[in-house]
């Protein structure tokens, strides 16, 4: 059974008078020893001051934080020994990058000898063995970004908190870090808490992911479970991309609603939310499920919904199809892209897809 590092327990954040609003709302919230952890939400819901609660660098206006079972709250950053690294490297650019490794060790007090050897070991983790002589301004921002996580690591801290330590990064170089990072945590098995608003980013390297909104979590599970299951429309609509076809309840039955869809369709889909029939609500449906038939739906029969192709973009490994559905309703389709002619834009097509694939939540 895992075990918790740490806990937040009914931990909220008021950055001025509580009238004046939370940063942080609620937050009950464990991080198990050795997951990686990624706080994901869009700017401003609240990611970066958790991190700092965490960190010591800001205090919780009301609730608790453990770590390894003790209550930290008035502990100050430095008594945390907890590992940071932020989005600007903050590396000492008069110092080479051993230095700059060694520096924590030195601070605490380690004994010259054992900081070679101890700087040498974190530099290999993160692949830099033979770079310990430059300066940080001689290596590339991944490379440095590298380096700031070695000095993160290099005391050997519980826990490493990364606050979008990619965000300076250019798209290639930012892909290939993550998957640099996803394979130091799972090399070292150091427990990281990891903040990004990417999405992308956080399904790659989680163990579990917390999506913030407003100062909340609105859902904590594995990436595949946010993905496939999203507990409500907002974290649908944040996690990958997703068709919204608003629509009205008809009639909710085991875990199945029937919904009359704004543009004249009905459809069955899955109930991920509590429904009332004749409320107002939101059916998604991923792109990838979207089934594209070039034929009549009449022809197509069962489940075939009529709709018309309007665009057909050809995006490299796949095709985006844009097609307006029903009377006023839009739908995107994802398809592989190898072989085959795009169909012309305007011509009858029908879509389709698996009622459990479709989702629908209560309208906000
Ligand atoms: P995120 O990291 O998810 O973008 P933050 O935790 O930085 O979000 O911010 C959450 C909310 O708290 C925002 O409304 C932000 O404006 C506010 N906030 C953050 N830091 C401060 C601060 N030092 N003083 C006042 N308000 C702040
Ligand atoms: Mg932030």
């Amino acid at each position: 059974m895992a075990e918790a590092l740490v806990r937040f327990e009914g931990v909220r954040k008021a950055y001025g008078p509580a009238a004046g609003g939370y940063a942080v709302k609620q937050l009950d919230l464990e991080v198990m020893r050795g997951e990686l952890l990624t706080l994901l939400g869009p700017s401003g819901s609240g990611k970066t001051t958790t991190l700092m609660m965490l960190a010591g660098f800001e205090q919780p206006s009301e609730g608790k934080i453990m770590l390894e079972g003790r209550d930290i709250a008035r502990l100050p950053p430095h008594k945390r020994g907890i590992g940071v690294v932020f989005q600007s490297y903050a590396l000492f650019p008069h110092m080479s990058v051993a230095e700059n490794v060694a520096f924590p060790l030195e601070v605490r007090g380690v004994p010259k000898p054992d900081r070679a050897a101890r700087v040498a070991r974190a530099l290999a983790a993160v692949r830099l063995e033979n770079f310990g002589d430059r300066r940080p301004a001689q290596m590339s921002g991944g490379q440095q970004q590298r380096v700031a996580l070695a000095r993160a690591m290099v005391f050997e801290p519980p826990i490493v908190l990364l606050d979008e330590p990619l965000g300076a990064l250019d798209k290639a170089l930012r892909e290939e870090m993550q998957f640099e990072i996803r394979d130091i945590h799972q090399r070292l098995g150091v427990t990281m808490m990891y903040v990004t608003h990417d999405q992308q980013e956080a399904l790659t390297l989680s163990d579990r992911i917390a999506v913030f909104e407003g100062g909340l979590i609105r859902q904590l599970a594995p990436p595949r479970a946010i993905y496939d299951s999203p507990a409500n429309a907002f974290v649908a609509g944040f996690v990958g991309e997703n068709n919204r076809l608003p629509g009205k309840v008809l009639a909710v039955e085991d875990n199945e609603a029937r919904v009359a869809l704004d543009c004249g369709l009905d459809v069955t889909a899955r109930a991920a939310d509590t429904l009332a029939p004749g409320a107002r609500c939101l059916v998604t449906i991923r792109p990838e499920r979207v089934a594209v038939a070039a034929v009549s739906a009449t022809e197509l029969g069962e489940g075939a919904m009529p709709a018309v192709l309007r665009e057909a973009i050809f995006q490299g490994d796949h095709v985006r199809l844009k097609l307006a559905l029903g009377d006023g309703g839009e739908v995107v389709a994802k398809r592989p892209a190898g072989g085959g002619a795009l169909p012309e834009p305007g011509s009858v097509a029908s879509v389709a897809w698996e009622a459990g694939h479709a989702l629908a939540f209560a309208a906000a």
